[in-house]
């Protein structure tokens, strides 16, 4: 399996620290808002090279943290006249929820960077009195990256070019920094600002020391794979690795995966970088009232995770054609199982081994550097086959064959390829009765969950002095 190493700029060849297991750390979301659909881009792409690897045999640890203490939080928080932690901790609710309609797994872990503060004291400290670090009047703490002799080591930026564009403020006074490109672990509070103790000043820490802390705490000091999208690339994983490094005195990570920008016309067809701060966004439940949401995660894997993507209402639809083409196929073929004969059909024998054979395709396909828009189209080739010469006269065992190849390479794209089954008049009529029995009973309990379970799939009940009267909502 190769994958393409931001560090080396070269498809590696992937061996992981420890044999069979594989430790991977994703860079997760502020969380001041509802995510958007390039939010969602590493999330889908991350969750699907996790599912791959599994496929492959290995253990997958999969950590990926909210950052939940922020100047974006701090002023929404403001704004609402609530503490910081209301405002994280809604938007963290309302993240997971995104996540699981995008098929997006929970990570083995999710930590805060609230609740890792503990650590982060203790490897500023550490950089401190390895003299990575140094302590500026006013209680700020930078890391000294003249001090780390291979910083700038992934984003091979011309590092002179940088500092003389960041001379400016050295010079004008405004900053304390020893160097231009040094950067903060810990700074005061302002007023009104969450903090914690420490012994330079009562402040919080810098958002690039979280990350370094969570991954150590929760995957060890050397992991397999950290990845994000290419903003992450500088400074904050160049950051990262300087204070891992620097701190730990071992490689940080292995590999360095860097997801390209979701792009969306901002204009005259000029394709710009989604983000909040542009305000050109559509949040992952704005995409949600329109398409479902394996619509979107299908568009999101059929362009190669490092290519950029342009979002637009054409390719959405034509990204539901592709999932409805394989929907219709898994129907058809359940549909004729239910009525397919038990004998073998002799050649079938020869047509099951081809069908077997366009998974070595998609395994080539992902084992290129996660190429899932090849991956689709082995898929595709598939679905094409089966469509082919699945028929009234096929065997059972031959169409399960067919079933079980095109469910298991959708699977591990998180794709779900079965119809979501509407709830029928005559079953909620059915359920009503049952209910109304139950409340006759005195039954409350019952006739309650009754009422719950009906809900959860958009039926509304209203009692009338006519009766029960319900509605989908
Ligand atoms: P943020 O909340 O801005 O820190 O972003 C969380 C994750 O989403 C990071 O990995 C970002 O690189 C990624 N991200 C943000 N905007 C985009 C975009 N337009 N396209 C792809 N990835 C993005
Ligand atoms: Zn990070």
């Amino acid at each position: 399996m190769k994958i393409y190493n931001t560090l080396s700029g070269k498809k590696e060849e992937f061996v992981s620290v420890e044999p069979g297991k594989v430790r991977m750390y994703v860079c997760g979301p502020t969380v001041y808002n509802l995510i958007h659909i390039g939010n969602a881009r590493p999330m889908i792409v991350f969750d699907t090279v996790r599912r791959y690897m599994e496929y492959k045999g290995y253990e997958v640890l999969f950590v990926s943290n909210f950052t939940d203490v922020d100047d974006k939080i701090i002023k929404k928080a403001v704004e609402e006249g609530v503490e910081a932690s209301v405002i994280s901790m809604r938007y963290i609710e309302e993240c997971k929820k995104d996540m699981a309609g995008m098929n997006v797994r929970p990570a083995t872990a999710h930590p805060l960077a609230t609740e890792e503060i503990a650590g982060m004291l203790e490897m500023i400290q550490t950089l401190l009195d390895k003299n990575h670090a140094y302590v500026a009047k006013d209680g700020t703490v930078y890391f000294r990256t003249r001090s780390f002799a291979e910083y700038g080591k992934l984003s091979h930026k011309n590092l002179d070019d940088l500092r003389s564009g960041g001379r400016s403020l050295l010079v004008s006074g405004e900053d304390q920094k020893e160097d231009a490109l040094d950067f903060v672990l810990w700074k005061p509070k302002k007023e009104g600002e969450p903090y914690w103790e420490s012994d330079w000043c009562q402040g919080r820490p810098g958002w690039h020391i979280e990350c370094s802390v969570m991954s150590k705490k929760y995957l060890g000091e050397e992991i397999d794979i950290h990845a994000g999208g290419e903003d992450l690339v500088f400074p904050h994983h160049e950051n990262e690795i300087a204070q891992s490094e620097a701190a730990n005195g071992k490689t940080f990570a292995r590999y360095w995966m860097h997801n390209g920008f979701l792009n969306i016309d901002s204009g005259n067809n000029v394709y710009q970088k989604m983000s909040k701060s542009a305000g050109n966004f559509f949040t992952v439940r704005d995409i949600a009232e329109k398409y479902d949401l394996q619509v979107l995660r299908f568009f999101m894997l059929s362009a190669h995770y490092r290519s950029p993507l342009n979002f637009s209402a054409e390719l959405m639809e034509a990204a539901g054609n592709g999932l409805e083409r394989i929907i219709t196929c898994v129907e058809n073929l359940k549909f004729l199982s239910g009525s397919a004969g038990e004998a073998p059909v002799p050649e079938e024998e020869a047509l099951s081994r081809e069908a077997g054979g366009f998974r070595a395709k998609f395994e080539e396909a992902m084992d290129d550097d996660f190429n899932t828009a090849d991956a689709i189209a082995a898929v595709f080739e598939l679905v094409k086959f089966a469509n082919t010469h699945a028929s009234g006269a096929s065997s059972r065992t031959f169409l399960e064959k067919l079933l079980s190849e095109i469910r298991a390479l959708s699977d591990i794209l998180g794709l779900i390829v079965e119809k979501q089954k509407e709830i029928l008049d005559e079953d909620i009529e059915a359920m009503i009765a049952e209910r109304q029995a139950a409340r006759k009973a005195k039954d409350f309990a019952k006739a309650d969950a009754i009422r719950s379970a009906l809900l959860e799939k958009s039926i509304l009940l209203e009692d009338t002095r006519e009766g029960v009267k319900w509605k989908r909502a």
